[in-house]
């Protein structure tokens, strides 16, 4: 069953240089990148992302860390891969969520570690199961963005929409 995962390479990955190296694995997975971006991370999309998690101690300093200021990067690369076992594969690459318990061979084991204040900074998000990837896909792409149709969608009319165009 083909599916759709989010993808995002978290600020920390973004300063140790590591997307050539964790899109060279993800590409083990013979999946299909079909979105992909830059992304100045708002605090809205931040807490939004990490709803499931606003009552445990350590949100507001993982609210800080997605969007960038433990990290003097003030951006997350977010894409979007697609095919089959999507989600698995990319959650195996990735490994478990504490870094110190991943395995060594998975992007988070190498890559990760854990802060001072117990912050788990483990490189990268992988979406974990259907739900939470549908969810986050909404969140972070416009259809339009998506270059197959994941999701139904519907066409709106917006008169008084404010855009930037290019001069
Ligand atoms: N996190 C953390 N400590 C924890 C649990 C989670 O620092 O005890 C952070 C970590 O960066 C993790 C993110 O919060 O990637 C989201 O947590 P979740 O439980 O959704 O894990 P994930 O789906 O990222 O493996
Ligand atoms: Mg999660």
């Amino acid at each position: 069953m083909q599916e759709a995962t989010l993808i995002l390479i978290k600020p920390d990955g973004l300063k140790k240089s590591l997307t050539g190296n964790i899109l060279t694995r993800l590409s083990e997975t013979k999946l299909e990148i079909v979105a992909a971006k830059i992304v100045r991370v708002s605090r809205e999309l931040a807490e939004a992302h990490y709803a499931h998690l606003k009552n445990e101690p350590f949100f507001p300093e993982l609210i800080k860390y997605i969007q960038g200021e433990l990290h003097d990067r003030r951006k997350v690369m977010a894409l979007i891969y697609w095919g089959e076992e999507a989600i698995v594969k990319c959650r195996r690459l990735a490994g478990v969520t504490n870094p110190e318990q991943a395995e060594s061979t998975t992007i988070r084991g190498a890559y990760g570690r854990i802060t001072t204040s117990g912050l788990y900074e483990n490189v990268v998000h992988v979406s974990a199961n259907r739900v939470d990837a549908e969810r986050e896909i909404k969140l972070w792409f416009m259809p339009d963005e998506i270059i197959v149709d994941l999701f139904p969608t519907k066409e709106i009319i917006k008169s008084h929409l404010r855009l930037r165009i290019w001069v």
